[in-house]
């Protein structure tokens, strides 16, 4: 079963807004063996949008929108799905009803635009938005296709591909024989290319239907096996084959933000973490208190940009500061010692480097940068050399450094 989505926005279109919500939906629809054919976005333009779902349905057995469903005179995807299904827009009292409700916990009152959100096409099946004022809606094609038209606004769509439309797609292939099955191994510390040359034989001989991915990140890469129309036991005897390969490099199986990792690793072994940052600037800081439970393994941080905070906050002695600099390995391992006295955690991480453009000397040029872990077995520290760009030194900082605890934590 084959799908296409189309996503409605001028504001995706001048770049205004990223266009998640059909990563979100590729995902999703992926995890029930749906595969995703084609994404276009275009603008909320009556016949753009008409166009495509032409070309859209002339391919796929699914077809999913989303956006321009407000009430508002720019959102248009509405009266658009009228008139391409040849009916009109009638009241719809279950519609009414959800969005009184909804109402009801707002301190908004009803107006005769949100009013204008119960009016439906007239042949098309509706769907209720838990969330929001747009019903979902979806017509199924004498042939069998479907077009479904969702919300805009990611929360509100993701709601709903959970929790309405995919149990209707999953309904129709319960008896579906073709599966897509993906693996996603993550590994750190060798390049690209490199890591070709050593999965190169192994590769060449993946059976029809396998499919091995580099998607390379902030100095790791996700490494994904895809199965398509094969056994999922066939998928795991390649995967088991991949992982022996890759056994040096290994971080971690699951396909999952590191922070995340090290969240769930610390809270099973029920300890706790604080950071002291100087080039990362509080960027650990926010990754890891990003995700919802990370109270509970993560205390805080000190980001010590200047010396001043290093030695007066953290209690780095300001001779070795002198001495051998900020970057360096005798102050950000104080930095760490430093940070997990204060904060009173098992667990801590400090980084201070050279994230650029300027500030790059001969011996520490830009990208230069050390990190630390305080663990409760003793303090040991690294020096890495993350490129040129501050971003990406600012990122591979915060990889390293978490890949660095995941190796401590194991
Ligand atoms: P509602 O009826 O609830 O207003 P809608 O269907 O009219 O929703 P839009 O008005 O088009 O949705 O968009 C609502 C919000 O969702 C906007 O902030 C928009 O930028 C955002 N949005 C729309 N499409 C996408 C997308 N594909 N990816 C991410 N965000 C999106
Ligand atoms: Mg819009």
């Amino acid at each position: 079963m084959q799908a296409e989505i189309i996503t409605i926005g001028d504001e995706l279109l001048i770049g205004q807004v990223v266009d998640t919500n059909s990563a979100f939906m590729a995902q999703q629809l992926n995890s029930v063996g749906v595969e995703v054919e084609r994404v276009v976005s275009v603008h909320d333009d009556a016949e753009q949008i008409a166009q495509a779902l032409d070309d859209a349905l002339t391919r796929a057995d699914i077809v999913i929108t989303t956006g321009g469903l407000g009430p508002t005179k720019d959102d248009i995807t509405k009266h658009v799905l009228c008139n391409y299904f040849h009916t009109r827009l009638v009241p719809d009292a279950d519609v009414e009803a959800n969005i009184r409700r909804i109402y009801a916990d707002r301190p908004q009152v009803l107006n005769r635009l949100t009013e204008t959100q119960w009016l439906v096409p007239e042949n098309c099946r509706v769907l209720q938005n838990r969330v929001g004022s747009a019903p979902l809606m979806y017509w199924h094609l004498d042939d069998g296709r479907q077009v479904f038209c969702l919300p805009g606004v990611p929360y509100e769509m993701e709601i709903a591909i959970r929790e309405q439309i995919l149990p209707v797609i999953k309904s129709q292939i319960s008896n579906l024989k073709f599966q897509i099955n993906h693996r996603t191994i993550l590994v750190s510390g060798i390049p690209e290319s490199s890591l070709a040359i050593v999965l190169e034989d192994w590769e060449n001989a993946l059976p029809e239907g396998l499919h091995l991915a580099y998607l390379p990140k902030d100095g790791t890469i996700r490494l994904r096996l895809s199965g398509y129309g094969v056994p999922t036991e066939l998928v795991e005897q390649e995967k088991a084959k991949l992982m022996t390969l890759v056994r040096e490099w290994f971080v971690a199986e699951e396909d999952k933000p590191l922070e995340v990792l090290v969240g769930e690793r610390l809270k099973a072994l029920g300890k706790t973490i604080s950071t002291a940052e100087s080039c990362t600037g509080g960027t650990l800081a926010s990754m890891l208190a990003r995700h919802p439970g990370s109270s509970q393994f993560y205390w805080g941080s000190v980001v010590s940009y200047d010396n001043s905070v290093k030695a007066n906050v953290l209690g780095v002695n300001k001779q070795d500061l002198q001495t051998y600099g900020a970057v360096s390995e005798q102050v950000v391992r104080q930095m760490a010692d430093g940070v997990r006295r204060l904060c009173g955690t098992d667990y801590a991480i400090a980084t201070s480097g050279i994230a650029g453009p300027t500030g790059g000397t001969a011996d520490k040029p830009v990208g230069t940068v050390w990190i630390a872990w305080a663990t409760p077995q003793g303090t040991t520290a690294e020096c890495f050399h993350l490129g040129s760009l501050r971003e990406q030194v600012i990122a591979r900082t915060c990889s390293k450094a978490l890949i660095g605890l995941l190796h401590r934590l194991a």
